[in-house]
């Protein structure tokens, strides 16, 4: 079994599509062992997305994902990391596969509903970043 992190982002909130995605997330297979509401501080959203910072898009990045809440989740299945970065699709909605949950809710490639990390070593640093050992399932 291996663990991802997900984060339904600010879009996703705003849009209502929370029950949406996370019907999504339960029927392919994902077991959520944790989930909370909150808003990002400037702060932690920097310290999240840090491997960013030189990027022309970071600060846009980080406006976006302090603008409202969001739902970090983790989730397990046996290959979760690989699996779930395949059922969200690309970044970029207009180059993600049909069917993913991108394809099918994102509308930019900034506001792209949620993110998954992309390696194990990350999926365990990114869980720490929003989740302590006694609010993990088992
Ligand atoms: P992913 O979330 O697919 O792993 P990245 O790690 O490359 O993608 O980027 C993190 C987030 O930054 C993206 O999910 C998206 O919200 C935003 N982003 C990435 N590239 C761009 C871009 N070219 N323009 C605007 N926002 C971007």
């Amino acid at each position: 079994m291996e663990r991802t992190l997900a984060i339904l982002k600010p879009d996703c909130v705003q849009r209502n599509l929370i029950g949406k995605v996370i019907e999504k997330i339960e029927s392919s297979g994902f077991k959520i062992v944790a989930m909370k509401m909150i808003r990002l501080s400037k702060e932690s959203a920097k310290g999240f997305y840090e491997v960013h910072k030189e990027r022309p898009f970071f600060n846009d990045l980080i406006e976006y994902m302090t603008s409202g809440f969001c739902v970090p989740m983790v989730l397990e299945k046996e290959n979760a990391v690989e699996d779930f970065r395949k059922l969200i699709g690309a970044t970029d909605p207009a180059k993600a596969e049909e069917g993913t949950i991108r394809k099918l809710y994102a509308t930019s490639v900034q506001e792209n509903i949620v993110h998954g990390s992309d390696s194990p070593e990350n999926a365990v640093k990114e869980i720490n970043h929003f989740f302590s050992r006694h609010e993990l399932l088992g």
